[in-house]
């Protein structure tokens, strides 16, 4: 626990830090009208319209499930013109033009299904890189060029079959053994481990992944797993076990322990996984973790997130009639991530951090302590998804901040979760890339420590605009 002094210290080092960022990142975001700037817009106008953005995720969620044109427009038509939806969202003009478009007879069903399948797709584009190993690999070179690192990730997960789990494990085995090459020459990079970095969803790896069965499925998932890391330590690749939901949380954890216990495995260094802050036990949780990572003297680099299933564990709790597992107040996640940093940071012996947040506020917090606890520059790094937050990935890698890149590639539909989740976030009306981009939020405001209570209407400074920190 820290003394209200060292508090004190930290809070005018994050302050400083965050103010440097937004005038930082105010070169980057003037710049002119690109193809990321133009889908940014679309996606604005969805986050401007709550009724619209409802009737679209609500379409993009059985897409793909529709096989033919017809049914594409008998959707599509049904969910622009039904008249009240149970979320009680007032309709707007936006809507309401769509609600007449739909209903427009004039438009023949193949109209519509293409212009579907093509906005679909637009919206693919802008969070996906590509579905063939050529067309990933040019992408992934050109953010190389700008000075970015990259972790690939394979869409999908939930498999419901072992030959798909199987199909899985082929394909992450080819992407550790061929996907360098398709690269070429690496170029000069900050220190942050091996180039070849891929991302890996547990739940792609058994079609039974089942927490009440923590030894078989550990069984299972680890007999998937042993190649993968045993190509990985051939090519010197590094490994990251992305964190699902929270049912799966548990035992994700405990198969990375499983495995690491592994005579042949014993201390790989090239290995992370992924700590959710929204999460009420997120802080005992990696306590405890850590505790495990220092008994087996095991290094590790934990990606710390807030979280990507937060509207789906707060439906599937409430459902069941189970207390939410996930803090439901925007302000007490934020708290818990800047906790969390903290607690990783001091253990910058035992582990690496990886602070994946868009977030300028948690990202100055996670500034402060690197400063405060003398945090080697190789021991931290930032990460960001692919298609989101540029102007707050150019603005830290010209800082010369290791900068890594969540590039996920395959198919549209199984990608299809990690676009509704995208979705739900940049539209998100307490998302932080919405308070700034969209609503316009001040730095100050943007900026402010979410570990106090918010501060009173009235003890807001007046006229604090965009332009307000200087
Ligand atoms: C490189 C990278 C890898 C990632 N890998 C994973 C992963 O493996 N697993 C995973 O779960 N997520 C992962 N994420 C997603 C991440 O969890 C966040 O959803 C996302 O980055 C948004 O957080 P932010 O700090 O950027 O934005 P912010 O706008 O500051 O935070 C948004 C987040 O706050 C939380 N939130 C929103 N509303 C509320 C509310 N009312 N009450 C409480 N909390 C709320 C949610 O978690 C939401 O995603 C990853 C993100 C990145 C950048």
């Amino acid at each position: 626990m820290n003394t209200r002094k060292q508090e004190a210290t930290l809070e005018r080092l994050a302050a400083r830090h965050g103010k440097r960022l937004f005038r930082a990142m105010a070169r980057h975001e003037s710049r002119g009208l690109t193809m990321d700037r133009a889908q940014d817009m679309a996606m604005n106008l969805m986050m401007k319209d709550e009724d619209l953005r409802y009737r679209m995720l609500r379409f993009v969620d059985v897409y793909p499930a529709l096989r033919s044109q017809a049914s594409i427009a008998e959707h599509l038509e049904e969910y622009l013109t039904a008249g009240e939806l149970e979320t009680g969202v007032p309709p707007t003009r936006l809507s309401d033009l769509a609600r007449s478009i739909g209903r427009h007879r004039g438009i023949t069903q193949p109209a519509i299904a293409m212009a579907s399948r093509l906005g679909i797709k637009q919206m693919g584009n802008q969070f996906i890189a590509g579905n063939t190993p050529g067309e990933v690999a040019r992408k992934v070179s050109k953010m190389e060029k700008r000075g970015f690192l990259f972790s690939l990730d394979l869409l999908g997960e939930f498999v419901v079959s072992e030959s798909q789990a199987d199909d899985y494990q082929r394909r992450y085995l080819e992407m550790i053994e061929d996907f360098e090459d398709e690269l070429g020459p690496a170029p000069k990079q900050p220190a942050a481990g091996p180039r070849m970095n891929l991302s890996i969803k547990l739940s792609s790896q058994t079609s039974k992944f089942d927490p009440m069965d923590p030894e078989g499925t550990s069984r299972d998932v680890r007999r998937r797993l042993r190649p993968l890391f045993r190509a990985a330590r051939k090519k010197g690749a590094f490994l990251n076990i992305d964190m699902e939901k929270r049912e799966f949380r548990d035992l994700t954890l405990r198969i990375i322990l499983d495995l690491l216990d592994e005579e042949e495995f014993r201390g790989f260094p090239h290995i992370g996984t992924v700590h959710q802050a929204y999460l009420r036990d997120a802080e005992e949780v990696l306590q405890g973790f850590l505790a495990e990572l220092s008994k087996r003297n095991q290094p590790m680099t934990i990606r710390l997130v807030k979280g990507a299933y937060w509207d789906s564990e707060q439906i599937w709790a409430r459902q069941k009639g189970w207390q939410v597992p996930v803090y439901t107040d925007k302000r007490e996640t934020d708290a818990c991530f800047e906790r969390c940093a903290e607690i990783l940071m001091k253990n910058h012996k035992v582990v690496r951090t990886a602070i994946a947040s868009h977030n300028v506020r948690s990202i100055a917090w996670a500034l402060a302590l690197k400063k405060a606890y003398d945090v080697p520059d190789t021991a931290l790094e930032f990460q960001m998804l692919f298609g989101m937050a540029g102007p707050i990935k150019e603005t830290l890698r010209d800082m010369g901040h290791p900068v890594r890149i969540y590039t996920p590639c395959g198919e549209l539909i199984p990608g299809m979760s990690y676009l509704v989740r995208r979705i739900l976030e940049n539209t998100s009306n307490e998302s932080f890339l919405r308070q700034r981009f969209t609503k316009g939020a001040s730095p100050m405001t943007l900026l402010a420590n979410p570990k106090l209570p918010p501060r009173p209407e009235w003890a807001k400074p007046a006229n604090m605009g965009k332009g307000a920190v200087k």
